[in-house]
C-alpha cells in the first residue's frame, strides 16, 4: 500500500514537472536563424532554394489542402510569430495569410513583374481587365514565371538580410538553371501528347496551357471550391463529345464523387493533376512541373 502511495505521489510530481514548464513556454522560442514564410508550396520551394541554410523557411498551406477553401488554425499564427517576411501568391488566392502573420511581417506578393491573365470566368463574360477584380492567380504553373519569382525572392531576401547577398545570388542562379532544365524536359514530354485539348478540374491551368501550347476546353468546376450544377455538367458532357475529349483531369487536393460519376457517364479516363505539390512526386517546383507534364502527356 505504502509503495502504491509513493508511486502515485511520484507520478503527480512527474506530471507537474512535465506540464508546468511546457505551459510556461507556450510561445515558441525565437528560432536560431531568421524566419521567413511562404503561403503555398511552389512559393515555399523557390524561397527555400534561394535561402539555403541562411534562413528558416516555413510553409503555411499544408500539402494536400486547397488554397481556395483553406482556413488556418490559431496554432499556425503561433508558429509564425517570428516571421519577418512572407511571400504570397496574391490575387485573392491566399488572403488567409493575413490571419496568421504577425503585424510586423512584410508581405511580398510574387506576382510583381509577371503578366497576369484575366480569370477565365471573367474573360468569357467579357469583363474588362482594368477592374479591381483579382487576376488568375495560378501564374506559378508557367516555369518562366517561376524564374521571375526566383529573381524577386532573391532581391527581397538580399534587402532584408544583406549579409547573405552573395549566397542568395548563387542559390538563385542554381535554381533558375534547374527550372530551365525542367521546362525543356516538360516541353519534350508534351511534344507527342495524343490530344492537346484538356478538361481540368478547376481553372488552374491556363498559364501552364499557354506556356506549353495546350488548350483548356473546359473546367469541371467553373468556380473553384463550388460544385458544378447539373445543367453545367450536361453542357460539359456535350462539349466533351463535340471536341472528342476522352480524358478528364481531377486534382490531388480536390477530388470528389461528382467527377467520378461524370467521367463514368461520359466514358472518360480520369488522370490526376496537382497544381500545388509538396508531396512525392511533386516534392520540388521542378518535379511539380515534370510530374504534371508526364500526366498530361497521357491525355488522349
Ligand atoms: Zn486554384
Amino acid at each position: 500500500m505504502r509503495q502504491k502511495i509513493l508511486i502515485l505521489l511520484g507520478s503527480v510530481v512527474l506530471v507537474f514537472l512535465i506540464v508546468i514548464p511546457w505551459k510556461q513556454t507556450a510561445t515558441p522560442p525565437t528560432p536560431k536563424r531568421p524566419m521567413v514564410a511562404a503561403s503555398l508550396f511552389p512559393a515555399y520551394d523557390l524561397v527555400r532554394s534561394v535561402a539555403g541554410d541562411a534562413l528558416e523557411v516555413r510553409l503555411i498551406l499544408p500539402p494536400g489542402a486547397s488554397p481556395h477553401t483553406f482556413e488556418p488554425s490559431p496554432k499556425k499564427a503561433e508558429e509564425l510569430i517570428h516571421a519577418k517576411v512572407a511571400f504570397v501568391i496574391g490575387e485573392g488566392l491566399d488572403d488567409w495569410i493575413r490571419h496568421v502573420l504577425p503585424e510586423a511581417a512584410r508581405v511580398v506578393p510574387l506576382s510583381k513583374g509577371i503578366s497576369l491573365l484575366a480569370p477565365h470566368e471573367l474573360a468569357v463574360r467579357g469583363v474588362s481587365e482594368d477592374t479591381d477584380d483579382p487576376m488568375d492567380p495560378h501564374y506559378w504553373l508557367d516555369p518562366q514565371n517561376a524564374i521571375k519569382m526566383v529573381g524577386l525572392i532573391q532581391s527581397e531576401l538580399a534587402t532584408e538580410f544583406p549579409e547573405q547577398t552573395a549566397a542568395f545570388e548563387k542559390n538563385a542562379a542554381k535554381k533558375v538553371a534547374s527550372i530551365q532544365a525542367a521546362d525543356e524536359e516538360a516541353v519534350r514530354l508534351l511534344a507527342s501528347v495524343p490530344s492537346r485539348s484538356l478538361i481540368t478540374f478547376h481553372d488552374a491551368w491556363y498559364y501552364f496551357a499557354k506556356h506549353f501550347d495546350l488548350t483548356i476546353a473546359a473546367s469541371f468546376e467553373p468556380t473553384a471550391g463550388r460544385e458544378p450544377t447539373p445543367q453545367y455538367l450536361e453542357e460539359l458532357g456535350a462539349t466533351t463529345k463535340k471536341v472528342g475529349i476522352r480524358t478528364i483531369f481531377d486534382e490531388a487536393q480536390s477530388s470528389n464523387a461528382a467527377i467520378l460519376s461524370f467521367a463514368d457517364d461520359n466514358g472518360l479516363q480520369i488522370l490526376t493533376l496537382d497544381d500545388i505539390g509538396g508531396v512525392s512526386p511533386s516534392d520540388s517546383y521542378e518535379n511539380l512541373i515534370l510530374s504534371n507534364a508526364r500526366t498530361i502527356s497521357k491525355n488522349r
